[in-house]
């Protein structure tokens, strides 16, 4: 492993961080509602559920969906009992759904294979479906108090900081987790993990970090100059674009919906028969894939979306129809819609069609060829 630059051995002093971030935080700490009191090691189950929701994801949206599923589920075996498209319904909206089927999995595995306690060590928490480097290290820091460092992109940011490092990211992630390594302190390591993540969110933020009231701007490099130009990072390819369609079919107040294929983007979420997202799309087409044949009308404005590894812009074709449902397919009331696993993609395209007064536009050619 490389070396860490001269410049943060001779500027830093690991071992007077821990307390330093300590200290603060017993007087900063947030109060989170999957939070233990000072002094107390939280419940596994409510640690390792709020650290799944966590990722990718706002500590404000994750709230809701967090104290719904503890009400619902309060232990990981009830979790693992519940039927999967239950759990899917009740992560609709929160993204990122390959994480709902982990849950679930975990949730079984715990209760199949450690009879409903979650195993202690960062190695045997990461053999469990869904749990990664990170949240493994999370787990068995704050639950477990065992000495972890969890390693995420705001303790990056801070180390980073801290050592004005010049590596830019991605490589600069083995030195910066052995520096983490380095960190943790032996007593309160759950409490050391949960102050840097505090100090992420609140204080070293990634634009305007707050250096004048923060607990290490004694030993940060980057507070002389600044801060926000770490961490420094490769520049990145341009996110790829591509175009699909969206039927919204109706019968009466019925509207056709279909399960999306377990595995992939957005797997086993409830979705509006669409088309395969590419960047050959052709709208000319597009309701040659349609499920129905019918006289479509499709909305004036496509809906964007943007995912990790792409953006999307959607057409929505838009007729009513008398048929059966096709294969694959349910019809489901107009008024039950919020009750399913419907992504937000998905409830984008509800809302413009409902905005739309479902009318539509007829799909004239030039319109269709834009
Ligand atoms: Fe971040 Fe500023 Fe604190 Fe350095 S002093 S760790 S840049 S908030």
């Amino acid at each position: 492993m490389q070396d860490l630059p001269r410049a943060s051995r001779d500027c830093l002093r690991d071992a007077e961080i821990a307390p330093a971030v300590l200290a603060w935080y017993d007087g900063h700490r947030r109060s989170l509602p999957w939070r233990a009191p000072p002094g107390v090691l939280p419940d596994p189950y409510v640690v390792w559920l709020s650290e799944i929701m966590l990722q990718q994801t706002r500590v404000e949206a994750v709230k809701p969906y967090f104290e719904n599923f503890l009400r619902r589920w309060p232990h990981v075996a009830a979790l693992a009992a519940a039927p999967i498209e239950a759990v899917m319904r009740q992560w609709a909206g929160l993204g990122y759904y390959s994480r709902a089927r982990g849950l679930h999995a975990c949730a079984q595995a715990v209760v199949a294979e450690h009879g409903g306690s979650f195993p202690t060590s960062e190695a045997a928490l990461r053999t469990l479906p869904g749990i990664g480097r990170y949240t493994a290290a999370a787990i068995a820091a704050i639950a477990f108090g065992r000495k972890a460092a969890a390693v995420d992109g705001n303790l990056e940011r801070i180390l980073a900081r801290l050592d004005a490092l010049d590596v830019p990211l991605p490589a600069a992630k083995p030195l910066l987790a052995e520096k983490a390594a380095r960190l943790v302190p032996d007593e309160r390591p759950g409490d050391f993990a949960q102050a840097m993540m505090d100090l992420g969110a609140t204080i070293c933020t990634p634009r305007r970090p707050a250096c004048g009231i923060c607990p290490l701007r004694p030993c940060c490099r980057a507070a002389q100059t600044a801060p926000e130009d770490w961490p420094r990072r490769t520049p990145k390819a341009a996110r790829p674009h591509r175009r699909g369609a969206a039927f919204v079919l109706r019968r009466g107040d019925l509207l056709l919906l279909r399960k999306r294929p377990p595995r992939g983007l957005l797997g086993g979420m409830t979705e509006f028969p669409s088309t395969i997202w590419t960047d050959s799309y052709d709208p000319l087409t597009a309701v040659r894939a349609a499920p129905l044949a019918a006289d479509y009308r499709r909305l004036p404005r496509a809906i964007t979306h943007v995912f990790t590894h792409f953006s999307l812009s959607l057409d929505v074709f838009v007729a009513e129809v008398e048929n059966e449902a096709p294969a694959g397919c349910r019809w489901v009331r107009e008024a039950d819609l919020e009750a399913e696993a419907l992504p937000s993609l998905m409830r984008k395209v509800a809302a413009a069609v409902r905005s739309s007064g479902l009318g539509g536009w007829p799909a004239r050619h030039d319109e269709l060829s834009r």
